[in-house]
């Protein structure tokens, strides 16, 4: 909830994720702010479509499915094709436009001063190289914020490491910006949550452009333009 206030005051431009849980969508970012890297297993899409059609739902849709088995059992709407889940599993390459949004990402990321890394190991994101501005020189690369109890393969390069827990510092991070962390709201919520406004209708469809895929990150300008990664996140 810290990061969609954040983002709401313009103090974050981007999330990137690697969560499957759809929880950055349901504490309200919007979802060009989003990019899910390793998908969202609340959206089900048909590739058929073009534009690629998704489906939101309130439950979680991968129960048919597995590594490189990736149709749900259910139909689209429109053409008819069979559906499938957004997730990436180890080993495969995600190549869905949606949720994974690859391209906000990058873009958001080259243009960010910081990156604020929550709860990741960031063992998987390391691998990323167009996230962490690798072909830029070092001295033009964003600055790195890790948040985490344990040693990633980033610290070194970090120009701040915390040890501590993503909600004990977010905590400490709102109070310093004079901002409240919202309460999160079922009735207000976004997408795949089961009483928000897409939740009380099962399956909420979304053929247009404009949806995409993501990871967390987010970005501060004013005073500068960040970019925030998180694996676990936190509840705060
Ligand atoms: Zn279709």
């Amino acid at each position: 909830m810290s990061i969609a206030c954040l983002h709401k005051h313009n103090l974050v431009q981007h999330v990137v994720s690697q969560n499957c849980d759809g929880l950055h969508l349901r504490s309200g970012l919007p979802q060009a702010a989003i990019s899910e890297l390793h998908g969202n297993m609340y959206i089900e899409v048909c590739t058929s479509c073009t534009p690629n059609r998704e489906y939101v739902r309130v439950f979680d849709v991968t129960e048919r499915t597995a590594l490189h088995r990736h149709h749900t059992g259910r139909m689209c709407h429109k053409c008819g094709a069979q559906l499938r889940d957004t997730i990436v599993h180890f080993g495969e390459k995600g190549t869905l436009r949606q949720p994974l949004n690859w391209e906000a990402a990058t873009e958001a990321a080259s243009k960010a001063d910081v990156i604020l890394c929550l709860g990741s190991s960031l063992k998987v994101l390391k691998k990323y190289p167009r996230l962490w501005c690798m072909s830029k020189p070092p001295t033009r690369r964003p600055k790195l914020y890790i948040v985490n109890l344990q040693w990633t393969p980033k610290d070194d390069l970090a120009a701040l490491k915390l040890h501590g827990r993503c909600d004990d510092v977010m905590r400490l991070l709102m109070a310093e910006l004079g901002l409240e962390i919202p309460r999160y709201d079922r009735r207000r919520a976004g997408p795949c949550s089961p009483a928000g406004p897409s939740g009380a209708a099962a399956g909420k469809c979304r053929g247009g452009p404009g949806g995409g895929p993501g990871w967390a990150g987010a970005a501060l300008p004013g005073r500068g333009r960040a970019v925030g990664c998180g694996g676990a996140g936190g509840a705060v």
